[in-house]
Parts: structure tokens; C-alpha cells; sequence
């Protein structure tokens, strides 16, 4: 059976910046979780990042993959450079995906770590802009699909096909 890695903060885990989860209601989470299928993981606190903790963005809105090959950093809103963390999470997160022969993955949309289509630009004003977390970067690099909490759709035809 194929397994998929979730955020941990969609499935009600508490390991957001700011202490809460963004627990999702999507029906499939909930037939995968039954099923066995999910590996939750939070990359940013497997990066030895505390509860509560600064809200961080990737610099000049960035993608992941810029964080990646050393062309930006992760800035915390405290101005803190916490790329180091963040390169150990998404490690934890591939180790932890390839651990579990997973091929997909269901992320946060909107976070420096699990983005899959857009991420905060690096202002700290709450605009997105296009764009990849660092997370979501290491593991596509390395084959594994990353889809949006609101694409669980293309994730489920994604699920469907490896199966076939
Ligand atoms: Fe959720 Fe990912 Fe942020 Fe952890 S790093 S709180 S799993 S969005």
C-alpha cells in the first residue's frame, strides 16, 4: 500500500509557529489516516525549531530550492537566520518519506518548509508569490510528488495511478 506524507499541523498535530494546528476536514486525510496510509511529519520542529517560534520566510521570496543550493536564507521575523533548521527538517522530512518507500505528498500550502504552489515573499506583510518551501524543494528534487492541501484531488488521481 502507498503511503503519504502529511504535514503534521494538517492531521491536528499543535507544531505551527504559533502553537496551533490548521487541522484539514478533507474526507480523504480522514480514509488515508484510517487506512494507515499517513506519515505526519513537521520539518521545521524535526529541525530542532521550538513551539512557539518566530514566524520565518525564505528571503527575497525565494523559492525552496534557492534555500537549497545556498542562494537565500531563512530569515526569522526576529531576524534570526534559521536556514540551518530548516535544511535539517526538510532532511528529516526526505529520510523520514524515504523510510516509508513514499512517492507523494500532501503539505501546508503557504509555509518556507511545505509550500507546494506559493510561499510568503519575504516581507513579513502577508503577500504569497509563487513559489516552493524548502521541504517541498528537497523532495521533488529527489522524485517525490508535493501537492497542496487543496489539491488532494490531483493527490488522490496521484495515489490512484501509482496503484494501478
Ligand atoms: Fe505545518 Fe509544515 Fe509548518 Fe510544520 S513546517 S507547522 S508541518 S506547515
Amino acid at each position: 500500500m502507498e503511503k503519504v506524507l502529511v504535514s503534521a499541523c494538517l492531521m491536528g498535530r499543535r507544531v505551527r509557529y504559533d502553537g496551533r494546528a490548521k487541522t484539514s476536514a478533507d474526507a480523504r486525510l480522514a480514509t488515508w489516516r484510517e487506512e494507515g496510509r499517513l506519515v505526519p511529519h513537521c520539518p521545521e520542529v524535526a529541525g530542532g525549531l521550538p513551539i512557539p517560534r518566530p514566524a520565518a520566510e525564505i528571503e527575497g521570496g525565494a523559492g525552496g530550492a534557492a534555500v537549497l543550493s545556498g542562494a537565500a536564507r531563512v530569515l526569522a521575523s526576529d531576524g534570526s537566520d534559521v536556514t540551518a533548521e530548516f535544511l535539517a527538517g526538510a532532511r528529516s522530512a526526505l529520510a523520514a518519506a524515504q523510510a516509508s518507500g513514499i512517492r507523494l505528498a500532501v503539505l501546508k500550502e503557504g509555509s518556507p518548509s511545505c509550500g507546494a504552489l506559493s510561499i510568503y515573499d519575504g516581507t513579513f506583510t502577508g503577500h504569497r508569490t509563487p513559489g516552493q518551501g524548502v521541504t517541498t524543494a528537497l523532495l521533488e528534487q529527489n522524485g517525490i510528488r508535493v501537492f497542496g492541501e487543496d489539491q488532494i484531488d490531483e493527490a488522490a488521481d496521484y495515489l490512484r495511478t501509482l496503484e494501478t
